[in-house]
Formats: C-alpha cells, sequence, structure tokens
C-alpha cells in the first residue's frame, strides 16, 4: 500500500474474511467491500496481510476455507453506519503503522564521526539482517563465516553425502546462509513483530514469491533460496558490506585501558578493527562458546528442546488433514501443528518444523554425532512429511552448569551416532513398537539421508522424554487418527530445534551483560527459534547499537 495522507484517508485492519477453498484470491477486494459497506470507488488501495486455512468443523461437514486479512485505505468521509458500527464493536481496527529497518533516530556516533566499523560474525539470518539494517545506516560492515559462499558449500555438502566424511568449517550447518540454507525455508514465527514485513519484503526482492507476504505458512524452499541468499548478499555488497568466507571468529580485541570495551576481533585471516561487534553464531559453535566464555563473555545454560524426527508418506497426512473430498486437491501438501500439554506427571511435547513434501537430513557439523532436520523444496513435492516431536529439558535434567544442556546434547548426539553403526545412519523404530518398547526388525523406507537401522529409541532417550513422547503420540493419535500407526517412522536424534545457552544481555541496549559493544544475536546467543525470528532479533540488536551509539 502506497503512503497514505492521514488527512483526507485513513487506513483499517480488516480480519476473518471468509474465502471459499478454490475461489480466486481476487475475490477477496469484493469481500471486503460488501463487509464493510462501502462502494467499490471508496476502496482507494487494500493489501493482503494474511492467509490461513481453516479447517475447523469438517468432521461435521463444514467445508475448508481461507481465513483472510487485509488492510484497506479508504477515503475519510467513506462509510456508513455498517462501517462504524464494526469499528466500534472491535472488529475492524486501525492498521498499525509500517515499521522500517532504517533507524530515525540515530545516536551522534553514526550522524556525525566518520563511518563507524561493525563486524558480523555468522551469515545466518540473524547476522545478515544485522548487516543489512547496520549497513543501510551508512555503517562499513564485514561478515565473517567459517564456512563457504553457497555453491562451494553445497559441493562440500555432497562430497559429505558420498564419503560420510564430515568438514567441520563448511557442511549442513556453517556456511552462507547459516543452519537454515537447506531447510523448508518456512518463514512464520510466534513472535509478533512490526518489522517482520519489512524482512519479508526484503526476502521477495530478493526474489522469493510474492505470496510470503501474507501466506499464513509462507515458505520458501531449499531449491528457491539457494537464488534467493545470493541476491540478498548482492544487495548487501552494493550497500558496502564485505563478505569474508572460509573466515573463523576467533576471539576479541579489547582496547587498553578498557578490558570490556572491543576495538577489534581476531580471525582466521588475522585482526580486524571495529567499533561494534554482532555475534550471530548460531546453535551450534560450541567450540566458538567456549573460547568465548574464557575471554569473559557470559553464558547460562537455557531449556531447550529435543526429540526425534518423524515420517509419513505425505499421502497419509493428506487424507487425515485434509480428507477425500475434492478440495483436497486443492489444498496442496499437508501440514500438521500437534501439541500434547504438560501434565503433573508427564512434560509435554508438541511437533515442530513440519516440512510437508520434505526429506529428513543429517544436520552435522562434526564426526561422532546424530542430529536430523528436516528440508523440503518449494513445490513441497516428495512423498514424505516429516516434522520434528520434541519436549523440552530443563536443569532437572541436565544439571548446573553453563554448558551442562550442551553437553547433555552432545552426550545423546554421540549415543545415537553410536546406535546407528558409526556413519551416519540413523537409529529408527516404528511409532507402535516405540509404544510397547519393541525393537523395530525393518524400520523400512525413508528420506532420511543416510537411511536407517533398527534402533532402541525407547533405551536411548532419557526415561522422562520417552514417556512424553508416548503420551503425546496417543494423544495425536486421537487428533489424527493413523499418526501413531504403523506407517509412522521415528528417526533420531532431533537435538538442535534450539539453542542450549544464553548470552545474558541488557533487554534495551542488547549489549552483553558486562560489555560495551558486543552484541549476541538470534538462536545461538539464545533469543531467536528460526529463521524468522533469528532475522528479527538480528535488526533489533542492530537498531539497538544505532540508537545507543558506541558505549564506553
Ligand atoms: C536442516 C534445518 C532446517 C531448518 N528449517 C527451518 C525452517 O524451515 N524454518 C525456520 O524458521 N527455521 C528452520 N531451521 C532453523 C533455522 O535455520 C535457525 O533457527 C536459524 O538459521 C538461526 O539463525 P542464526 O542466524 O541465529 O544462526 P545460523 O543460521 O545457525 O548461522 C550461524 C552462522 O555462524 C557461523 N559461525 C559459527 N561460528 C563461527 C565462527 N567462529 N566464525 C565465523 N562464523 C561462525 C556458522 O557457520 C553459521 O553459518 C532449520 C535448521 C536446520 C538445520
Amino acid at each position: 500500500m502506497t503512503k497514505s495522507n492521514p488527512s483526507t484517508s485513513r487506513r483499517l485492519r480488516v480480519t476473518g474474511l471468509e474465502l471459499p477453498v478454490g475461489d480466486d484470491l481476487d475475490r477477496v477486494r469484493s469481500l471486503a467491500l460488501e463487509h464493510l459497506g462501502l462502494a467499490p470507488a471508496e476502496l482507494l488501495h487494500m493489501r493482503l496481510i494474511r492467509k490461513s486455512l481453516d479447517l475447523r468443523g469438517r468432521r461435521r461437514g463444514r467445508a475448508a476455507r481461507w481465513i483472510v486479512h487485509v488492510d484497506v485505505e479508504i477515503p475519510l468521509e467513506a462509510g456508513g453506519n455498517k462501517l462504524e458500527r464494526l469499528i466500534k464493536s472491535g472488529k475492524v481496527k486501525p492498521a498499525p503503522a509500517s515499521a522500517s529497518l532504517e533507524v530515525a533516530d540515530l545516536h551522534d556516533d553514526f550522524r556525525t564521526s566518520p563511518a563507524r566499523q561493525a563486524v558480523v560474525v555468522g551469515s545466518g539470518p540473524g547476522g545478515v539482517f544485522a548487516a543489512l539494517t547496520l549497513a543501510l545506516a551508512g555503517v562499513q560492515v564485514k561478515v565473517l563465516e567459517r564456512g563457504a559462499e553457497i555453491s562451494e558449500r553445497s559441493s562440500l555438502l555432497a562430497k559429505f553425502h558420498n564419503s560420510r566424511v564430515v568438514n567441520p568449517e563448511s557442511n549442513l550447518l556453517y556456511g552462507e546462509g547459516g543452519a537454515g540454507t537447506y531447510s523448508d525455508g518456512k518463514l512464520y514465527t510466534r513472535v509478533v513483530d512490526p518489522l517482520e514485513r519489512n524482512v519479508l519484503q526484503e526476502l521477495v526482492r530478493a526474489g522469493a514469491r510474492e505470496d510470503i507476504l501474507w501466506e499464513a505458512r509462507a515458505h520458501i524452499g531449499t531449491d528457491r533460496l539457494h537464488s534467493v541468499l545470493p541476491a540478498l548478499r548482492e544487495r548487501l555488497i552494493e550497500l558496502g558490506v564485505e563478505f569474508l568466507w572460509n573466515t573463523r571468529f576467533e576471539g576479541l580485541v579489547t582496547e587498553a585501558g578498557n578490558d570490556r570495551k572491543l576495538k577489534g576481533v581476531r580471525t582466521s585471516a588475522g585482526e580486524l578493527p571495529c567499533d561494534g561487534l554482532v555475534l550471530a553464531i548460531g546453535h551450534s559453535a560450541e567450540d566458538t562458546w567456549r573460547s568465548l566464555e574464557k575471554e569473559g563473555v557470559h553464558f547460562a545454560a537455557k531449556p531447550f528442546q529435543l526429540g526425534v524426527r518423524i515420517e509419513h508418506p505425505q499421502d497419509l497426512i493428506n487424507d487425515l488433514r485434509h480428507g477425500l473430498g475434492p478440495e483436497a486437491k486443492l489444498l496442496g501438501a499437508a501440514s500438521y501443528n500437534l501439541v500434547n500439554k504438560k501434565t503433573e506427571r508427564v512434560q509435554g511435547a508438541h511437533s515442530f518444523c513440519m516440512c510437508p513434501g520434505g526429506k529428513i537430513v543429517a544436520s552435522i557439523h562434526s564426526d561422532g554425532m546424530l542430529c536430523t532436520n528436516g528440508m523440503s523444496n518449494s513445490t513441497h513435492a516428495s512423498p514424505w512429511a516429516n516434522s520434528a516431536v520434541v519436549t523440552t529439558y530443563t536443569e532437572e535434567d541436565f544439571g548446573p552448569g553453563a554448558f551442562a544442556a550442551v553437553e547433555f546434547r552432545n552426550k545423546l548426539e554421540r549415543a545415537f551416532f553410536d546406535a546407528g553403526g558409526g556413519d551416519f545412519s540413523a537409529p529408527a523404530q516404528r511409532i507402535p513398537d516405540f509404544l510397547v518398547g519393541r525393537e523395530t526388525k525393518n524400520p523400512g523406507k525413508t528420506s532420511y539421508t543416510f537411511g536407517a537401522v533398527p534402533g532402541r529409541l525407547h533405551e536411548l532417550l532419557p526415561a522422562s522424554g520417552v514417556a512424553a513422547l508416548r503420551a503425546a503420540l496417543w494423544r495425536f493419535n486421537e487428533m489424527l487418527e493413523g499418526f501413531s500407526g504403523e506407517q509412522g517412522l521415528m528417526v533420531g536424534l532431533e537435538s538442535r530445534s534450539s539453542g542450549p545457552v544464553r548470552i545474558p544481555r541488557d533487554k534495551e541496549t542488547r549489549v552483553a551483560e558486562g560489555w560495551a559493544n558486543l552484541f549476541p544475536v538470534g538462536e545461538g546467543a539464545g533469543y531467536a527459534g528460526g529463521i524468522m525470528s533469528a532475522a528479527l532479533d538480528g535488526v533489533h540488536s542492530a537498531q539497538a547499537f544505532l540508537r545507543h551509539g558506541v558505549m564506553s
């Protein structure tokens, strides 16, 4: 929507328009007019905000429908009683003000002095969006990335898939785009943030489909991400950002007389000066966490989630979710989002990172450990559906100490690696066998890169996790009858859905506790759990730096 003029027009958010499945999205305009009681000429602009699938009431024969939210701009004098009633009842509200990645109230440090320099470590969404925000304000930014730029990274990953020998610097977790480069590219988040649209707009500008701006289950897909990420990189380079690939961040350089203020960083390619450092290193760089701790950066263990990947034939999930009616064909590959709440006796568990029409991948950066995750291409065309089913582990499970959760995670990843035979094959078990504690003799077909071997997941996982997953699987089968039947295969371990540490930071300035100009962001710092939340965290920290300046 173009910029409106508040003296002649007003912008309103209209929610809950119902569009039958199969109807063209263009019909939303007439639905909005009818809903608001407006004449066509009174609608100056309309922008789609959200489109989500509503399957409620299907068992009672109610048809599936899209629920659509839009923002409209109308002349101040437009609208009659119907509109005023909707506004009074709160069903139609003023549209929220639009946000910007650019900071209007820059600190003097960024307005009056020669261009400031920032180093960003990590080219995942947290790092890239922090770099973009800083570069838009004229800061000279260098992005350090231990892994390779995307085409080289993909060749190295293919080598790992053929040889089963891991490259510890460039792999499925490390390299251009970070951990989500070989993912479903899901962009939805539980975080409500006015800057979400700005992040999505940057992705559209870099070549993602426009519908990510409104689809409730927006995703890009690995195939498209591989053209979006280089285009995003080019945009940053045009703004003056320099990328240093295959370059590891190795430590901090502090000012003489102030060992809490950084003047630079040590890297595998020598020292670099900086006025501010954004650390966006993701949920796996244990070596970097440990060396930072030695240099005085505080770390705290945090509750994190762990479980297994569950895979079904996509056709089964389509039938369970969309049914066999004529509209099912129009809905594409079905997804699900299942939750079993915590009770006094057992932890809660939920599905996470569901990849319709996807594949299970080995989410690995070092030898001797096994971790799975999911990916898919933009068309969701594979015959497999997978998701993580995870439960939360706390200090009660992993004990005290900043890195206790990391050690707990490592121990389980090693146990799964060994149980898989030490070649990245994954231990797997059919759901009914897991429920009764019996090994599956032949796990059968799976999309997992290195294949599955019989595994006793009920013995490999901690007892509290086994109880939580069993309770959840019984419940999920009530929600989707057949989910926990023979066709459901559990593949483990899924251990990196969330980070196990947090770097405490100031709420407002976002600097790490005790430091002047060190900004921990994203999943590795404990402030994000996905692509969008990491990107937003990067933007907010960069904006805080631009507003508060270089502290002493
Ligand atoms: C297979 C897979 C599928 C996923 N699917 C989705 C999905 O569909 N949707 C979603 O929202 N999330 C998904 N996620 C999670 C998502 O990718 C992460 O939450 C997100 O990437 C975190 O962003 P980040 O910027 O904090 O860190 P990361 O993306 O992990 O980036 C950190 C970067 O820092 C670099 N780095 C680390 N240490 C150093 C160092 N010492 N020097 C230099 N560089 C360093 C790493 O190489 C890495 O590239 C998926 C993750 C995986 C592994």
